[in-house]
């Protein structure tokens, strides 16, 4: 068994000695059994969370309402989740009640594709009654029971479809293809919240491209956040080249420049995203149409800052279709041969003004030390104080 399972197993075996049935589940088998590195290890049980926090002594309740108790073990934490049936699904949304069960097969049940409903023991047995390894060996993506009811049960299992046709390269199964082009519309019933959350994770898939076409095909598209008249831009931007090459920002930041959003706050609104990722993709927006009509300089990178230049630096490239490691070697070496970085280091403040100009506090003040500033990033005086006092008086 490979390292972050090996660490977990004691956790399983501690839950087994208090009398109830641990299993490893969800991604983190799925990611195992695909040999590709795992991100979370999440864990099933029959113990209830009340249960759980007797067995742990330090434990968070992230989402006790639906079975889920974060333990804090080793210097890890594990999403401990009590098996559990879904209540009834009512406008195609979650159900709000869930109920807890004992057995793990009803809990595989409720999963969404058969890749994701396959359990581990701590020994490495797999509990697999929908057959998930194998549509994994054949990269298939298929509802756990009938595609109709799964979706309609809950339309956000759509997205997560094609996250996952982002994520792992995988085919979508011919019945859950069908559904999908079916059932696209209940999308939107469905929290924007949770459809950011996917749509994020589809945009970073190593299979981005593919998946993109594919949203823009079965037309989900149409129910997300302001895209719905966009099918040619989103296509466009699915056949970037070396669209891979950029992270989660970047890429709505491509999004938006490729459909000309003017209110690219506005969209980034609509779409929940936290409030100081909108700034930065703003920023990353505002960069990338400097830089379209302008070469980087001392001004530029000093005011937009090293991080967003890069990120802007990285789009004009791929668009550019120019080479992406020479460019941003550019804007480091620009970067690092500024006198200051920041207006913080300088070494003068306002007090050595007043001291050197017998002056009363006043709004001359901020306007002399921005001449100051300037006059130091653009290397026309040290940034040293006899020589800011010689400069400024001489
Ligand atoms: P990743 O590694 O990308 O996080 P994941 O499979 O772990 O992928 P999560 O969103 O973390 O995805 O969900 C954990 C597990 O919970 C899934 O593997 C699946 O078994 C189940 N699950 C999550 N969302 C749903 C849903 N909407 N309907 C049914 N089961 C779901
Ligand atoms: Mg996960």
């Amino acid at each position: 068994m490979i390292e972050p399972f090996v660490k977990a197993t004691s956790i399983l075996e501690k839950i087994e000695a208090a009398g109830f049935e641990a299993y490893f589940v969800g991604g983190s088998v799925r990611d195992y059994l695909m040999n590709n590195p795992i991100a979370d290890v999440d864990i099933a049980t029959s113990a209830l969370p009340e249960e759980i926090k007797e067995i742990f002594p330090k434990t968070v309740d992230v989402g006790i309402e639906h079975g889920t108790v974060l333990v804090l073990y080793k210097g890890e934490s594990y999403e401990i989740t009590t098996f559990r049936s879904e209540g009834k699904y009512e406008d195609f949304r979650r159900p709000t009640d869930v109920t807890f069960i004992r057995s793990l097969k009803e809990d595989l049940q409720r999963r969404d594709f058969t890749m994701n409903a396959i359990a581990m023991t701590k020994d490495g047995k797999l509990i697999d009654p929908f057959s998930g390894s194998i549509d994994i060996q054949n990269k298939l993506i298929r509802t756990v029971g009938q595609a109709d009811e799964r979706f309609k049960e809950d339309a956000l299992r759509m997205m997560r479809a094609i996250r996952f046709v982002s994520k792992l390269s995988f085919q979508l199964e011919e019945r859950t293809m069908q559904s999908l082009q079916k059932y696209g519309q209940l999308l939107e019933h469905i929290a924007v919240e949770r459809k950011q959350m996917e749509f994020s994770k589809l945009l970073i898939g190593a299979n981005r491209q593919e998946a993109l076409h594919l949203l823009v095909e079965l037309q989900l598209h149409q129910y997300l956040p302001r895209l719905k008249k966009y099918s040619l831009e989103l296509k466009q931007v699915a056949n970037i080249p070396a669209l891979t090459t950029l992270d989660v920002f970047e890429m709505w930041s491509i999004i938006l420049i490729t459909i000309h959003k003017e209110e690219i706050e506005l969209f980034l609104r609509e779409w929940k995203l936290p409030v100081k990722d909108i700034r930065k993709i703003k920023a990353i927006c505002s960069a990338y149409y400097y830089r379209m009509e302008n070469e980087w300089d001392i001004q530029a990178l000093y005011h937009i800052g090293k991080e967003i230049c890069i990120h802007a630096e990285k789009i004009h490239t791929i668009i550019k279709k120019g080479s992406i490691a020479e460019n941003i070697a550019h804007i480091e070496k620009l970067y690092d041969a500024l006198p200051i970085k920041d207006r913080k280091e300088l070494v003068i403040s306002g007090q050595h003004l007043l001291e050197w100009e017998n002056n009363t506090s006043g709004p001359w003040i901020k306007e002399r030390l921005k001449k100051v500033e300037q006059a130091v990033l653009l290397g026309h005086v040290k940034n040293d104080v006899n020589s800011i006092k010689e400069w400024l008086y001489s």
